[in-house]
């Protein structure tokens, strides 16, 4: 449970004190640290590290945009492609939220089975 609490505070998942993001701005929504700035933890191992991170994003993603297009679809009785298209413009405030969301627990993931 304290895993959970940390990976939604995006503390680090070694001393789970220090952040793993810098302060939100919208030009610098993604900046993370290089490292963690309490106990040095390297977050990025190597190029391309976060491409994991992407199934997890499309894992967190999946159910609410389904369920956004039923809802236009069926409740608001708009046809399928401007459900699709109003349910991908309703979920993009969410983008960034998920992205982070993803990275940290693609780096909690990766922590636990090489620790190394
Ligand atoms: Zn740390």
């Amino acid at each position: 449970m304290s895993a959970i609490k940390d990976i939604l505070r995006y503390r680090c998942p070694r001393c789970r004190q220090g952040p793993i993001f810098r302060n939100f701005t919208l030009r610098g929504w993604l900046s993370m640290y290089e490292n963690c700035p309490v106990c040095g933890l390297k977050f990025e191992r190597e190029q391309g590290y976060f491409v994991g991170a992407l199934y997890i994003s499309y894992g967190l993603s999946i159910l609410p945009v389904l369920a956004l297009v039923l809802t236009f679809w069926r409740v608001a009785h708009w046809s399928y492609g401007t459900s699709l298209a109003g349910a991908t413009v309703a979920y993009l405030p969410l983008v960034p939220l998920v992205v982070r969301l993803s990275r940290v627990i693609w780096i909690y993931i990766d922590r636990t089975l090489d620790p190394n």
